[in-house]
């Protein structure tokens, strides 16, 4: 029999966000509104954790890379520099028939509507920013946009972070940050909404070096996704062809993974030469160019970016780590994340409500609490609490038993193997500590 549609994946990884409190539809109560999300209890602490999975490796464990946090709304001149207003423009084509709107590259035969058959309408580009006004008066001249990526911010603090912190080239500056675009058509859950957030790393380097930086920022990023706990095998690099490459890049290559409806863009990472620092240095009049005192050039360094999406690497995480597994006698759903990136990295049981086992559980969540995020839990079965823990992807699950009031002991689970070992109680926080802390 062919499989229902509300049998794949991303259905059924929406179903559990819900569900489980990961991820709601925006102003639901009013009937929601597209493409935007809002991260629940469960959400919240794996995103985060995926924020500090990226910047512990792109700045706590580096010395060439500062962190910075630049405003939303910036002058709206940044955008003109940047080729934004000009230029940041997707082809938009309605259909005649049902008024369905769709990117002009995305139809696959050209004019043809892909809902309907009906006739598009020629291409009209449109510009993706969003546009508000400074203060109260709405015209012209009050306009400020939302910006659509956080680099810029980046590329008009490059004098200030290098001045300030004491770096020399080449070093780079992470940011991580909320962007806007007005997408014209968003859609599969949160892989493209209008309200997203970045992990961009400029990093600024001598011009002749740019080549073998960037192949250096290559490779780092797709260790990355690797240690971030992604199937390798569903990643693959794909190459910019020359239609493809952005105004400003001399090279880009995507890292794409095998989501359930397609291979898609995870992460981009481009050569962005040195056409931010001249733009930015022509339309401000103030000199980006970098002094080496060592070969005693002096240059506008080039740039390597590293830009990859906070939402879609989580959307990714969720889908790589969901499995139905097929036991003996049942099927189990569990989300196998990096214990790293956990919402909840261990749960605590007392086996059953009482003989002093709650309070020895107690006990135990007390101490662990100012460490991890865990979770106490004395209702139902053992089994169903394992299994509950199990489809939000708690990599250990404590139990405290009868055994546990004489000697001091706990069986620790594993969610993955589901094999059981026992330890002291003394021991638990070290355990934990030793498989889910963050490693370079
Ligand atoms: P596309 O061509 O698919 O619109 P893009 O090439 O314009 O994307 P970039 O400008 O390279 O995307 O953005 C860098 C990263 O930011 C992307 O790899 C993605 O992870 C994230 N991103 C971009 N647009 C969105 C969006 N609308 N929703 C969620 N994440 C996004």
């Amino acid at each position: 029999m062919a499989k229902q549609k509300s049998d794949t994946i991303m259905d059924k990884v929406v179903s559990l966000c819900k569900r489980k409190g990961f991820i709601f539809q925006s102003s639901e109560i009013y009937g929601g509104l597209n493409s935007c999300y809002d991260y629940g209890p469960l959400g919240i602490e794996l995103k985060r954790n995926i924020k500090d999975f990226w910047w512990k490796h792109m700045v706590q464990f580096r010395a060439d890379i500062e962190g910075l946090d630049a405003s939303i709304l910036m002058h709206p001149r940044i955008w003109e520099a940047s080729g934004h207003v000009a230029g940041f423009t997707d082809p938009l084509v309605d259909c005649k028939k049902c008024k369905q709107r769709f990117r002009a590259d995305h139809v696959e035969e050209p004019g043809v509507c892909p809902a309907c058959g009906g006739e598009l309408t020629d291409e009209r580009q449109f510009n993706l920013m969003f546009k508000t006004f400074m203060g109260p008066v709405e015209e012209q001249a009050n306009v400020v946009y939302l910006r659509p990526e956080t680099a810029q911010g980046i590329y008009v603090n490059f004098l200030n972070v290098l001045q300030s912190s004491r770096q020399k080239v080449p070093y780079g500056i992470a940011q991580i940050g909320k962007a806007f675009r007005n997408e014209i058509t968003p859609g599969n859950f949160i892989f493209r909404t209008r309200e997203f957030e970045q992990m961009e790393m400029q990093f600024f380097v001598k011009p002749d070096t740019a080549t073998e930086w960037f192949e250096y920022w290559k490779q780092q990023r797709m260790e990355y996704y690797v240690k971030l706990g992604i199937t390798k095998e569903k990643l693959a690099f794909h190459q910019h062809g020359p239609d493809e490459l952005a105004h400003y890049a001399a090279d880009a290559f995507d890292i794409e993974y095998q989501f359930p409806f397609g291979n898609m863009e995870l992460e981009g990472i481009h050569n962005r030469t040195n056409f931010d620092l001249s733009r930015h240095q022509e339309y401000s009049g103030k000199d980006l160019s970098y002094f080496d005192d060592q070969t005693r050039e002096r240059f506008v360094p080039y740039i390597i970016e590293t830009s990859a999406g906070c939402d879609r690497t989580l959307l990714t995480c969720l889908v790589d780590a969901y499995e139905e597994e097929q036991l003996e006698n049942d099927v189990r759903t569990v989300l196998h994340l990096a214990p790293e990136i956990a919402p909840v990295k261990a749960a605590v049981f007392p086996l059953v409500k009482r003989d002093g086992m709650p309070e020895l559980a107690m006990k135990l969540i007390d101490e662990l609490r100012p460490h991890f995020n865990v979770f106490y839990d004395h209702g139902g079965a053992i089994g169903r609490r394992y299994r509950r823990m199990d489809e939000v992807g708690t990599p250990f699950c404590l139990t405290v038993d009868s055994e546990s009031l004489e000697n001091q002991t706990v069986t620790i689970r594993e969610r993955d193997s589901m094999q059981q070992e026992r330890i002291a109680i003394d021991t638990v926080r070290k355990y934990l500590e030793d498989r889910i802390t963050v490693r370079p």
